[in-house]
């Protein structure tokens, strides 16, 4: 099998299994307990907080969510509601996941004004093109780290600098899942996810700087300071640490893999790269002119290769990415976006291309069959 769908999810890696196994086993009190189990439920979570802390950087509070979708919303909502006196502009992307899409469609039906910026508007400079759209009444920037369709990069520093600069008291919302472990992220919200990263589905978390208020989204009995209610997963904090800890700090692989495959992909006919040159290295969605992406990820999957046309979360719905970035229908349509791991090889690129050009003359050869 050949997995190359890692932006969809990846492979639990052995460390974070053992860590939730250890913690199922050993540290299954309720971290609100007053006795020394609960106390070492209390150590648990607060070590993965610093590590995850340390990985960002950064310094502030983490919060344990069950994934990037909820943390997402938590962000937005719990901004746009507790900032709401002060203004009433969002400004956030085209290019956005639909737990940030969808979130400021409700905003809009309550009343808030969202801009949406297009990356083909200003492809070179996309932080300062949002920065631009910052006026005084924005209480909110919502932009992701690294899109998840074609790993489009934004520079989350160089647009913090820049929003900050349009208006100090704007508040930054990074969606951090696809760039996390991968890139400097910096915001006032981060979210986060543990299954991009070799933890589990279910654990994510947000990060969020000092002094910056939010509303939580549900109400409960006190834990996370009462922001995000619940008893804490003890065995999935584990894990997401675990993986933390355990994910690589040189990425030269990517960057080499991206390269092999790009030199590949350059020499077959009607191949397009669709992702942009400031893109990560991990990511690289390309199109095959002709052939619709499901035919071609179904065909590739009979070798047991697995790929994503586009991405998972937009199944049987139309994605709003190829639009935001100026593609025409021909090109979205027959996207194919390839996601490598660590473990990822040349030798399951060189699988992948082999296939894609078996692919593309047998699809060809019916064609001509037909029109006989
Ligand atoms: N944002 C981005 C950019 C993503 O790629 C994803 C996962 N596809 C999410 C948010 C949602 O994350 P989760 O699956 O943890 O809810």
């Amino acid at each position: 099998m050949i997995y190359l769908d890692n932006a969809a999810t990846t492979k639990p890696c052995e460390q974070a299994i053992k860590a939730a196994e250890d913690a199922a086993r050993s540290c299954f009190g309720n971290v609100s307990s007053l006795h020394r189990l609960g106390i070492e439920s209390e150590k648990l979570m607060n070590s993965a907080k610093k590590t995850i802390l340390k990985k960002l950087g950064l310094q502030g509070e983490i919060y344990f969510t069950s994934g990037a979708t909820e943390s997402n919303n938590l962000a937005i909502r719990g901004v746009a509601d507790a900032y709401k006196r002060r203004g009433n502009k969002i400004v956030t992307t085209a290019m956005e996941h639909p737990s940030v899409a969808r979130t400021m469609d409700y905003l809009e039906k309550l009343g808030f004004e969202i801009v949406r910026l297009s990356p083909k508007d200003a492809i070179d400079n996309f932080e300062q093109y949002i920065a631009d759209n910052v006026t005084q009444d924005t209480i909110l920037v919502s932009c992701m780290a690294v899109n998840n369709e074609n790993g489009f990069k934004v520079d989350t520093e160089k647009l913090y600098r820049l929003v900050k600069n349009a208006n100090s008291e704007t508040v930054v919302h990074i969606d951090g899942v696809q760039g996390f472990c991968k890139v400097t992220l910096k915001g006032d919200l981060i979210s986060l996810s543990g299954h991009k990263i070799h933890g589990f589905k279910g654990i994510g978390a947000m990060y969020c700087a000092d002094k910056i208020r939010f509303t939580p989204l549900v109400y409960g009995g006190g834990q996370q300071k009462n922001l995000r209610p619940g008893t804490e997963p003890t065995e999935l904090i584990a894990s997401f640490e675990a993986a933390v800890k355990a994910y690589p700090t040189d990425l030269t692989h990517y960057k080499e893999l991206n390269g092999y495959l790009r030199d590949r992909l350059s020499k077959m006919e009607d191949v397009y790269i669709n992702s942009p040159d400031n893109s990560v290295y991990n990511i690289l969605s390309f199109s095959v002119l002709g052939v619709r992406s499901e035919i071609m990820l179904h065909s590739l999957e009979e070798k047991e290769i697995y790929v994503s046309s586009g991405s998972a979360c937009s199944k049987g719905k139309i994605s709003s990415v190829p639009d935001a970035f100026g593609m025409n229908s021909e090109r979205a349509d027959s996207t194919i976006r390839v996601s490598f791991s660590m473990e990822t090889t040349k030798e399951d690129i060189d699988a992948l291309c082999d296939e894609i050009e078996n692919g593309i003359s047998r699809f060809r050869r019916t064609k001509k069959c037909r029109r006989k």
